[in-house]
């Protein structure tokens, strides 16, 4: 049963005549669910963010130690859920410094592709 209704989110959100969701639109829709106090604006949605990338670490770990490193379609959807968990706390704290999630989609594709087309991609450092 619980697999089940796991399934049905997953069908639900990836329905063929679903439109798609913008980055945008999604963060709208994930400050419609911030409260957390005030005081805390950035500090909070940073902290959540780690620690929901570790629940998407823990989840992988999991599959691995207790799974026998099969994803299976079940495992796949737990670790999308967490996914989704660092997306929310992603698209609050980007609110919080005053940017969309849109135009931080767009820095990261651009500065990706740089150093793609300048044969960096490896390496480390931020500015590179
Ligand atoms: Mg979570």
């Amino acid at each position: 049963m619980e697999n089940e209704a796991r399934y049905e989110v997953t069908a639900l959100c990836e329905s063929p005549d679903s439109r798609g969701m913008s980055l945008n639109e999604y963060q709208q829709c994930a400050l419609e669910t911030a409260v957390y106090p005030e005081e805390y604006n950035i500090v909070y949605p940073a902290l959540g963010m780690a620690g929901e990338a570790g629940e998407v670490a823990d989840k992988v770990k999991k599959v691995i130690r207790d799974g026998n490193a099969d994803f299976s379609p079940v495992k796949c959807e737990e670790i999308a859920m967490e996914i989704g968990d660092v997306m929310w706390y992603c698209a609050v704290l980007a609110d919080r410094i005053g940017y969309k999630l849109d135009t931080i989609g767009r820095m990261n594709h651009r500065k990706l592709k740089s150093r793609q087309l300048r044969g960096k991609l490896g390496g480390s450092g931020d500015n590179r």
